[in-house]
């Protein structure tokens, strides 16, 4: 902390630490950093106190924020969203590839400490090696952006200020403790470091060293990036020896409304119904465990019963199709067949129809939440409400034939009732 100017006679010796003073009040806490941008400056301004306040010492944020200008290329990416989702199934095969599987299953064998990765954090080598596929393409891809600039610029703009700031203030931490240096910071635009992008407080809190050098490098240390990989999948809940999901099937009259449900043993599920799709019986380890179901692409594609490790891949992206192609690929590496429901031809849909759709629901009595246009689970919720209401199959799959159904519902409601 600065020191103020304190005229100590002035007041009682305190016998507790004083509050810190209001940041307007504190003195000379004004940031070098004068980039011209008013946004930019105004931003770094009120944020100086702060970082001083979490720690950060005077002369490292003076000499770390110091010229720091805004990347317009942050702030362009940050606002980008396309104007056509793309299909699970697309994003899916572009990540499960049989090329992708054959390149993991040779670094499986190339990284001489995933035995004892694995033996130690109990998640297999093939989850790792499908994080590290998805994450930078085998350490290939890792981003070379600046860290602290394109969080100071995600802050500065305001949308992730808190997110970004507490990130900004765990890069400069980084920097303070010695372990990595400026230069080295380097990640994706958002701020995703290394091997295994790492954001900077996951870094700090669960990043790992596994080549014994002493250095947490997950930037060129395959084993160090694996091994904070497995780390963080076992602090997100992953359990050693239970599947991630296994692919199933359901009878004819299955009701879809139970999707993305409630969480139900094995043997529970197969009372619904509900068997293994590769005809094999459930292992006493996934039998001990509660699964839920999700039929990604609707009632006419592959259908998955989801088991706790499924959400423990979650706490590394939340994303359903990041977390399947994750699990999808490492068996795969694992010598796994493809799936026995092929994946559906799915249409992308615009913008604009998906904005329909849950307008539409909203306006018959099944609301979705604010209309974003991001089909996510509270969308397929009103969905699947909407279809079972309407006697349809209730998969909760926005299609095309069920945004031209609910345009067409909401649109008479709308006439009939104006
Ligand atoms: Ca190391």
């Amino acid at each position: 902390m600065p020191t103020a100017p304190t005229p100590s006679a002035a007041r009682p010796a305190p016998t507790a630490p004083a509050p810190a003073p209001e940041a307007s009040s504190a003195g000379p806490v004004t940031p070098p950093a004068v980039s011209g941008d008013m946004i930019f400056d105004a931003w770094a301004s009120a944020f100086y106190p702060k970082a001083l306040k979490a720690g950060i010492r005077r002369e490292v944020l003076d000499r770390e924020m110091a010229g720091l200008t805004p990347d317009p290329r942050v702030a362009q990416r940050d606002s980008r969203q396309p104007e056509f989702s793309q299909p699970i199934s697309v994003y899916i095969k572009g990540a499960v590839t049989p090329g992708t599987a054959s390149k993991g299953e040779q670094e499986r064998a190339d990284v001489p400490q995933l035995a004892d990765i694995e033996q130690k954090y109990g998640v297999p080598r093939e989850i790792l090696i499908a994080v590290w596929s998805r994450e930078s393409a085998f350490g290939a891809i890792q981003g070379d952006f600046d860290v602290v600039r394109s969080m100071a610029s995600l802050a500065a703009q305001g949308r992730r200020r808190d997110w970004a700031e507490g990130e900004l203030i765990a890069a400069l931490k980084i920097i303070q403790s010695g372990e990595v240096s400026r230069e080295k910071l380097k990640g994706s635009w958002a701020g995703a470091m290394g091997q295994t992008q790492f954001i900077p407080s996951a870094y700090l809190s669960t990043a790992v060293d596994a080549d014994g050098d002493g250095k947490r490098d997950i930037w060129a240390s395959s084993a160090d990036a694996l091994a904070s990989a497995a780390n963080l999948l076992a602090k997100g809940g992953w359990r050693r020896g239970e599947s991630w999901a296994r692919e199933i099937t359901v009878p004819a009259d299955f009701d879809f409304a139970l999707s993305e449900g409630p969480k139900l043993t094995p043997d529970a599920w197969t009372a619904l119904g509900v068997l293994r799709a590769d005809g094999l019986p459930w292992t006493d380890a996934d039998k001990a465990a509660e699964a839920q179901l999700l039929a990604p692409a609707g009632a006419q594609g592959p259908i998955f019963l989801l088991f706790p490790n499924h959400f423990a891949i979650r706490k590394y992206n939340n994303s359903v199709a990041y977390a399947l192609a994750v699990g999808l690929l490492a068996d795969r590496i694992a010598g796994g067949g493809p799936l026995v429901r092929p994946w559906p031809a799915e249409t992308a849909l615009s913008l604009a129809d998906r904005m329909t759709a849950q307008r539409a629901l909203g306006a018959l009595g099944f609301s979705p939440g604010t209309p974003d246009g991001i089909v996510g689970a509270g969308t397929r919720t009103a969905l699947r409400a909407w279809q079972k209401a309407r006697g349809l199959t209730a998969d909760g799959y926005l299609s095309p034939d069920m945004v031209e159904r609910l345009k067409t519902e909401a649109g008479a409601g709308a006439a009939s009732g104006g």
